[in-house]
């Protein structure tokens, strides 16, 4: 490994070791080849292209899809001392010649751009005049239309390989199945790139799947234990994000929304306030969440199911990227079920994008209704390794309990038989549980042989044990037919009785404390002998935070403050030893810090 890699992760990032693929990416990229690289949220991406684009000539070019957080980026190096700058639209003619200057210079090491800019003949013939480190491609799933984030823009990053064949190139991401990988080096021309694949294991991200019962009332006793921490809450649909956002508020918490059809102002004004003040619930339909990398969200939700695996473990993804416990949330019942499945049938794609769109619903639903380990579900689709008890979801922490659904099961598909299956889920089950409704009586139905042969079972397990034979496909539910539930071939051995069928039991599940082990305990406790200078340290970073007008994890993270709390530094060698301390941030804001620990500590 160079001396110099090391050296800039010492004393500009005040990091002591690179971590899992770094070093030999970052040894591979330096010296002029191209590179592909996987890694999960979290994993420290942005230093194999940041690094690389300081140690060779020229300015480092990333490209990013979201301008709305290259300022943040920006923001970020320049605190770390490095020179860095982002061009899009946002800037003014005159700031924008500025860069443009100091780019012929060659004055910035790293410069952020939009595709969709980059690939404009002004940018290129600029570039053209430059020295240049390299090429960043970041979030490079975006190219890939099999999967969920494309990018029609980044279709034409094919050219930079054509227009600059002997600049390096090194595309990033962080969800890609193999399909995907292979669609990116497809495109963007890295057959010769290595691959640097890691493991997509989010160890401190405890996973937990729930049957939707009362999804405000079940999302609040999860929030309950969590006050004041930052979160996401995903909703499907405008409306809902509006509708939870408020209640929330009346509930009490700190709870914006964010969805594409506010204004810019305003979504821009909410992801703001996200980043910078502490424990703001962000609620928002998926346009929210590329590109944000706020270290400390503690929790994500999900309201309403996600369509694929990609999509939720991308989502989930921005939960805990600082390493530290965090949760992955979600309910869905049955209705999120057929609409997906409608979704998936009604696309106007071709035969075969459709069977794809199915086969992911079908891995979706799959990780929601197993049994067994979460966690070895989602590695296992994404080809990864996998131990067969993870100890950190709620499948591995309270074993779901299973019943014998077989009879109950042949009752419910006799039911929908002998009505004509031309009912939705709520008439069947009125019939079964023996209600003399209007409906019912109109269709003669309370003289059916299984009308009240249901009575032993609560209506919300007859819900369960619907959206689990949808799930499984011995149910079907006819959307143009007002929802109907029909049977499948699927659903014969069942009925004849030749299969049996065993479910799970569903019940809402908080982890005991016990069970919950030392892995996912909520977040590192600051004792209460040390909650006063935790508050004052914290209060001190939110001090530098607004002075400097960054987040306060731009400033140090919880864990670098959490290392002040244990070792208690009262000099400046002492402070610069503590990991995310580097001499740039050790002379703007070391001062600050070692005068108060030094208060603490007595001495002056
Ligand atoms: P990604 O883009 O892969 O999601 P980032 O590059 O944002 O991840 O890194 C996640 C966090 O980990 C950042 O705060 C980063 O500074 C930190 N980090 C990255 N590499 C290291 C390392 N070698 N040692 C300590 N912290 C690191
Ligand atoms: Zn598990």
């Amino acid at each position: 490994m160079s001396q110099k890699a090391l050296e800039i992760l010492n004393s500009l990032y005040g990091y002591s070791s690179f971590r899992g693929h770094q070093a030999e990416i970052i040894e591979h990229v330096s010296a002029g080849n191209n590179a592909l690289v996987l890694m999960p949220t979290g994993g420290g991406k942005s230093l194999c292209y940041q690094i690389p684009s300081l140690i060779r000539d020229g300015v480092g070019v990333i490209i990013s899809p979201l301008i709305a957080l290259m300022q943040d980026q920006v923001d970020a190096m320049q605190q770390l001392g490095v020179q860095a700058a982002f061009l899009n639209s946002s800037l003014s003619h005159s700031e924008q010649n500025l860069i443009e200057q100091q780019l012929l210079a060659g004055q910035i090491d790293l410069l952020y751009i939009a595709p969709e800019r980059l690939i404009q003949s002004y940018t290129l013939d600029l570039l053209d005049r430059c020295k240049l480190a390299l090429f960043a491609i970041d979030e490079a799933h975006c190219v890939a239309q099999w999967g969920h984030d494309f990018r029609s823009d980044y279709l034409s990053l094919s050219l930079l390989h054509e227009r600059f064949p002997h600049i390096p190139r090194i595309a990033l991401t962080a969800t890609a199945d193999v399909r995907t990988r292979k669609e990116i080096i497809e495109r963007l021309s890295l057959t010769d790139a290595s691959a640097y694949i890691s493991g997509f294991d989010r160890p401190n991200i405890r996973y937990a799947i729930a049957n939707k019962t009362t999804a405000k009332k079940q999302l609040l006793d999860f929030l309950k234990q969590r006050k004041s921490e930052a979160g996401i809450v995903y909703c499907l649909s405008r409306k809902k994000v509006e509708d939870t956002a408020g209640w929330l508020t009346q509930q009490g918490f700190t709870a914006l929304p964010y969805h594409a059809g506010l204004p810019a102002q305003l979504r821009q004004t909410h992801q703001s306030r996200f980043l910078r003040e502490d424990g703001v619930i962000i609620v928002a339909t998926i346009a929210f969440g590329m590109g944000i990398d706020k270290p400390d969200v503690r929790f994500v939700a999900h309201l309403d199911l996600p369509k694929s695996i990609e999509a939720y473990y991308q989502e989930t993804g921005r939960a805990g990227r600082d390493g530290q416990p965090a949760d992955a949330w979600m309910v869905y019942g049955l209705q999120d079920v057929v609409r997906l499945q409608q979704m998936a049938q009604g696309s106007d794609g071709s035969e075969q994008f459709k069977r794809a769109e199915r086969h992911k619903l079908d891995a979706m639903l799959g990780l929601c209704e197993v049994t067994s380990c979460r966690r070895k579900v989602l590695l296992n689709y994404f080809a990864d390794q996998a131990p067969s008890e993870c100890g950190n979801c709620d499948n591995c922490q309270i074993p779901p309990q299973t019943w014998d659904a077989t009879e109950a099961a042949q009752k419910l598909l006799s039911s929908v038989y002998r009505t004509g299956q031309r009912f939705g889920a709520m008439h069947v089950m009125d019939v079964l549980q023996g209600k003399e409704t209007e409906k019912v009586l109109q269709h003669h139905h309370h003289q059916l042989s299984t009308f009240g042969i249901g009575k032993d079972i609560h209506e919300a397990q007859w819900r369960s044990l619907i959206r689990q034979l949808v799930v499984r496909g011995l149910l079907r539910v006819d959307i143009e037919g007002y929802s109907a539930l029909q049977l499948t071939d699927a659903c014969r051995p069942v009925l004849k009785g030749v299969q049996s069928l065993f479910l799970r039991i569903e019940e809402i599940k908080a982890p005991s404390a016990k069970k919950a082990g030392s892995k996912s305990a909520r977040k590192a406790q600051i004792s209460p002998e040390d909650q006063e200078l935790w508050d004052e340290l914290r209060e001190c970073r939110k001090m530098l935070a607004d002075e400097f007008n960054v987040p306060p994890y731009v400033i140090f993270h919880d864990a670098t403050l959490k290392e002040m709390l244990d070792t208690l530094p009262t000099s400046e060698a002492e402070l610069l030893s503590l990991t995310g301390v580097g001499e740039s941030k050790l002379e703007k804001y070391g001062g600050d810090f070692i005068d108060i620990l030094r208060r603490h500590a007595g001495v002056s």
